[in-house]
């Protein structure tokens, strides 16, 4: 019966020339987004509403999921669509459309209807008034009620007539590619992927970088962090991955550093290298899983001295939650099962018994002088052999 969807979307203050920005997105993304579905689609706009129309054969549900995932979208409307065949037909039509999708007619209704076309030969009012008729006289069950009916059915005619009355929340958010790019620290955790769904929530398009370590950690830990920028993806669009070799400098510090400082001295290095590819590909800031006193190197002082080292703002949109309400985000969003999967993401010789929790910046930076005389080679080499992985 449903053969389309009316689009809804929801943030104030699009307007003039934001809103087309906003609309265009939007229809990019949700072309993008059901690429993965089968069955042909057009996606167009019409009268300030973006409606998906499916061409033929369509799968209903996976089409369904694939749009839940789209930033923007606030609620998607599954829409049938009728050919004006004279209001005989069209009350008979929604007699149907009413009898199929409310299986349980106890239940009170509206209609709401609008002409696009002034040439049709009834008023609003009158066919709200005769199609509820219609309604009551198949079904005398069901009840009118104007102000807060359990069934709002709109009718919009159109040069087809176009009727709709369920929505199926969507994710919210805006459109990714309106509000720039950042590149996200991401690593095998249960952190990262949430924290990068988060901000790409909010319209931005995201880069990712990884820290790898061979052999101290394993191609399966690789393959999970392209795993889970794959599922992540699937809401923002494609990702680029680079994949740093990380591990030459990692056991430099070990060796040149104080132990209980190593996990510090190594998360501003893994800072450094991102904010230099992200400036070096259009991005204007970092973004990572951390949360306040999580672990020794998310204390405030930790993040303070991990912050120092870059000049772009650092996103850490997880700040605030609680590990239990990460979880939850993971869940519902697909990464926690892949982020489980128990492949090491940090070798235990990089990993001190008693990290510092209140790092001083001052000794740190006095014990990264211990570096000086081979880290900017280190560096240069890792970026040099960096692999770029699209996703
Ligand atoms: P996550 O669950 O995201 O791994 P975590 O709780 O394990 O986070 P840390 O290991 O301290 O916390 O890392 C904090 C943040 O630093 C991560 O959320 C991620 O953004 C970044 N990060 C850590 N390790 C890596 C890595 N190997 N590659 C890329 N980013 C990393
Ligand atoms: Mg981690």
């Amino acid at each position: 019966m449903f053969t389309a969807f009316l689009i809804k979307y929801a943030e104030i203050g699009i307007k003039g020339r934001n809103r087309y920005l906003f609309e265009d997105a939007l229809v990019h993304q949700i072309r993008f987004a059901l690429k993965k579905c089968e069955g042909k689609f057009l996606v167009h706009k019409s009268q300030g509403r973006i409606y998906v129309d499916a061409e033929g054969e369509f799968d209903y549900e996976d089409t369904v999921e694939c749009l839940k995932k789209v930033f923007g979208i606030s609620g998607i409307c599954p829409v049938m669509y009728l050919e004006d065949e004279g209001f005989e037909k069209l009350c008979d039509s929604i007699v149907r459309y009413v009898d199929e999708v409310y299986p349980d007619k106890n239940r009170t209704f509206k209609v709401h209807a609008r002409r696009a076309r002034k040439d049709y030969p009834k008023e609003s009012m009158e066919i709200n008034a005769d199609l509820g008729e219609a309604i009551l006289k198949a079904f005398p069950e069901m009840s009118v009620d104007v102000h807060e009916p359990d069934i709002l059915l709109s009718v919009e005619i159109r040069e087809r007539i176009c009727v709709y009355s369920e929505t199926v929340p969507g994710p919210g958010g805006m459109p990714v590619g309106t509000g720039g790019k950042a590149m996200l620290l991401l690593s095998g955790g249960i952190d990262s992927p949430v924290a990068g769904y988060m901000i790409a929530k909010r319209g931005v398009k995201l880069d990712a970088v990884y820290f790898h370590a061979p052999p101290y950690t394993s191609e399966r830990a690789k393959q999970k962090v392209v795993d889970l920028a794959r599922i992540v993806s699937a809401y923002t669009g494609p990702i680029w991955l680079h994949v740093i070799d990380f591990t030459a400098i990692q056991l430099y510090i070990h060796e040149k550093c104080p132990h209980e400082e190593l996990t510090i001295i190594m998360r501003r290095y893994m800072m450094r290298i991102a904010e230099h590819i992200a400036k070096e590909t259009g991005c204007l800031g970092l973004i990572t899983g951390e949360s306040i006193g999580q672990v020794a190197s998310q204390t405030m002082s930790s993040l303070a001295a991990t912050n120092e080292v870059c000049q772009l703002p650092v996103y850490r949109p997880l700040i605030g939650f609680d590990k239990q309400e990460i979880v939850e985000v993971a869940n519902r969003i697909g990464t926690f099962e892949t982020s489980i999967l128990p492949y090491e993401d940090c070798c235990t010789i990089f990993v001190a018994k008693h990290p510092v929790t209140k790092p001083n910046v001052k000794i740190i930076r006095r014990h990264e002088h211990n570096l000086d005389e081979r880290i900017e080679e280190l560096v240069n080499r890792a970026l040099e052999t960096k692999e770029l992985i699209v996703v």
